[in-house]
């Protein structure tokens, strides 16, 4: 089975290989944000001119700062950033913080085959896509997955080792929407498999925001029509 350095599968960073898939999109203006830049590269004047932010993360979850999530939540609810969440990152703060529960779940590093179904054939997240699609090698994530419901289940894995998982999935929170995809351990080449790129585009242009009313600040407030 082939287990390879994240260095050497992607030489550039994974945010690289991500990028490059979107990149064969010419109506995306990709940029990419890493932890150790200032502010983890997610300044609030970046936040502010990002329509959909893409998050992967590991094992410095807790190292990211409070603020930067508070900021990332602030961006998603009130103004409908759209989130993207990949892999690991289902333990990611901000991910959690949009939850509300513990986003736990199963999993086994043994390079096992994935197939990953198309369960809704009328998301557009799943345009252009087969009836399934394999991973030749792949981390197992299981089920449960301590997750709310999803408003939308676009996919569901099947593992060689007989597990399943909900590998697609959409919430909307506020005014913007979040779509969990589990795919994307970094010592196999995910990322560059053709089908993962379509899930990808196709969840950035799901995610999007769109100009609908602005969040109201609630509060007591007079009728619209005479009450008599
Ligand atoms: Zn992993």
């Amino acid at each position: 089975m082939p287990d390879h350095e994240p260095a050497k599968v992607y030489p550039k960073g994974m945010h690289a290989a991500i990028a490059e898939g979107l990149n064969e999109h010419s109506d995306f203006v990709v940029t990419t944000a890493t932890m150790d830049e200032p502010e983890h590269g997610l300044t609030a004047k970046v936040l502010d001119e990002t329509d959909v932010l893409i998050w992967w993360g590991h094992i410095a979850h807790h190292e990211v700062s409070d603020e930067v999530v508070e900021r990332v939540w602030s961006r998603v609810v009130t103004d409908g950033m759209g989130l993207i969440v990949l892999h690991s990152g289902h333990m990611s703060k901000p991910f959690r913080k949009l939850m509300g529960t513990t986003c736990l779940l199963k999993w086994r590093e043994a390079g096992e085959k994935e197939r990953i179904w198309v369960i809704d054939r009328a998301h557009p997240i799943s345009d252009g896509l087969p009836d399934y699609f394999e991973l030749p090698h792949t981390e197992m994530y299981g089920e449960p997955f301590d997750i709310p419901q999803p408003d939308e289940l676009v996919f569901v894995s099947w593992f060689a080792g007989g597990e399943v998982f909900r590998s697609g999935c959409c919430w909307h929170r506020g005014r913007g929407k979040v779509f969990y995809f589990r795919p994307g351990h970094e010592t196999y080449p995910i990322y560059y498999d053709a089908n993962v790129r379509i899930v990808l585009s196709n969840a950035v242009k799901w995610a999007a925001p769109v100009a609908g009313p602005a969040m109201a600040d609630g509060g007591a407030t007079e009728p619209i029509e005479p009450l008599g």
